[in-house]
């Protein structure tokens, strides 16, 4: 069995890796080595309560500092690793420090997609990923009156409802012709768009950005048509790119992400990847997959810790994922990418309502606003056998309140 475990990355999935072998029972040595200076820490308040100001520093640590020392885990942190030796089984960091290893967790996560644009150079274009980018935005933010956000996907829709929750004008600029259409329903894309117009978004859909206009800093954004609009501030949400770098100068497999088995081995046995940046089989994909949540990424995390004690398991957790936007929240279950029928269920028009997605008359997937429980009830019921159109009914009906709920003082 292993006795020497290094992990790459300290966020939600390193982080996560570390804490469940001990919680597993692993006896042996951990080192957990992070690119960023700070301890694993939750990113997603870094579009919604930290950078709107709701939530500090401190709330957003996946544990407190103490834990590591308490567990025996080793961090060493602001130090990448920048070389791994497969046949020699060590890896290289900045600093030059060496580590050898029995077991090795990539868990390097994910970097922001670029603008490509003339202008995109210019000062004053902000990416979100990490806290010290969500602090510049509030600081620039502070001083900004018309904000432009390139991208209408989660991070950039977040972004949005968290800018006009401080009082800026805001413009959200999709190049597609409807809002986080890789992932929601033409139903959910349709709300999200009034609901942003709702809270005074200014939203160009099926408009693309050609350039970034300014002296050093920019101030103009132009799109394919129209009149460019001005900005003091502009924010880039256009997805991510998995970080394989290491994994890649190394000679493992890898196409847009690390490429693992059904137990996340990479194609060296002694090495995992989880997290962002890696690429599995799921039971309910086609083929090999990648996602961004934190679910998945603390679930492999569980799962590698589970196969480096000796008890490997294919990963099959159901996906889910959420964001806040406003008085909204969203939480999807399954994967619905392909489905073939919907159901919506609740009231669109009260913000609350569900979208039930089957495929070959099987549900796949389910997008909840504002409905918690069914959320839940998706999550539970994706777990198990098949669910046929038929059960739909059964499985989601309104649930009477409990007698005597609620009346309590
Ligand atoms: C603003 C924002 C909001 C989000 N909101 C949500 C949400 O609402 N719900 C949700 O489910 N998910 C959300 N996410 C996604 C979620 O945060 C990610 O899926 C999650 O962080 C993935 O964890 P990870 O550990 O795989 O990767 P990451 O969090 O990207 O961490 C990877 C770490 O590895 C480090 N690293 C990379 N290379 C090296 C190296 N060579 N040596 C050492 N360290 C290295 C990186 O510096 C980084 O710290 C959000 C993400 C962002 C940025």
């Amino acid at each position: 069995l292993a006795e020497r475990v290094v992990i790459v990355g300290a966020s939600h999935a390193g982080g996560t890796a570390a804490a469940e072998l001990r919680a597993a029972g692993f006896a042996g040595a951990i080192t957990l080595v992070g690119a960023e200076p700070d301890l694993p820490y939750h990113r997603p308040p870094l579009s919604k309560a930290y950078l709107t100001g709701e939530k500090g520093a401190d709330s957003l640590m996946l544990r407190a500092p103490r834990f590591y020392a308490e567990q025996g885990i080793a961090t060493l942190l602001g130090d990448p690793v920048t070389r791994l030796s497969r046949d020699m089984r060590r890896v290289v960091l900045g600093s030059g420090v060496t580590l050898d290893y029995d077991r090795l967790i990539l868990a390097t996560g994910a970097a922001v997609r670029r603008l490509t644009c003339p202008g995109a150079g210019l000062s004053g274009v902000h990416y979100l990923r990490s806290r010290a980018d969500a602090d510049a935005i509030r600081h620039a933010a502070r001083a900004a009156r018309r904000v432009v956000v390139i991208g209408g996907g989660f991070i950039g829709l977040e972004i949005a409802a968290s800018l006009r929750k401080g009082g800026a004008s805001v413009t959200v600029i999709e190049a597609a012709p409807r809002l986080m259409a890789r992932v929601l329903s033409p139903e959910l894309s349709a709300f999200f768009a009034k609901l942003h117009q709702g809270h005074g978004v200014d939203l160009r859909l099926g408009s693309g950005v050609t350039a970034l206009l300014g002296a050093t800093r920019a101030e103009l954004v132009q799109l394919v048509e129209g009149e460019p609009i001005a900005a003091d501030l502009v924010v880039v949400g256009i997805g991510i790119v998995p970080d394989t770098a290491l994994a890649e100068s190394s000679g493992l497999a890898v196409d847009n992400g690390i490429l693992v088995d059904a137990g996340l081995v990479a194609s060296d046995p002694a090495i995992f990847a989880i997290g962002d940046a890696a690429r599995f089989p799921h039971p309910m994909a086609q083929g090999p997959i990648r996602l961004e949540s934190v679910q998945n990424a603390h679930d492999q995390a569980r799962c590698v810790a589970h196969a480096i004690i000796g008890k490997p398991e294919a990963y099959a957790a159901v996906p889910w994922f959420w964001s806040d936007q406003y008085e909204v929240k969203l939480q999807m279950a399954g994967l619905s990418a392909g489905a073939d029928e919907t159901h919506v269920i609740g009231d669109i028009a009260a913000q609350r309502f569900s979208v039930l997605h089957l495929k070959g008359g099987q549900l796949v997937g389910v997008d909840s606003v504002n409905r918690p429980a069914d959320h839940m009830r998706a999550r539970k019921a994706l777990a198990g056998p098949p669910v046929a159109a038929a059960d739909l009914p059964t499985l989601f009906a309104e649930r009477p309140a409990r007698e005597g709920a609620g009346l309590r003082a």
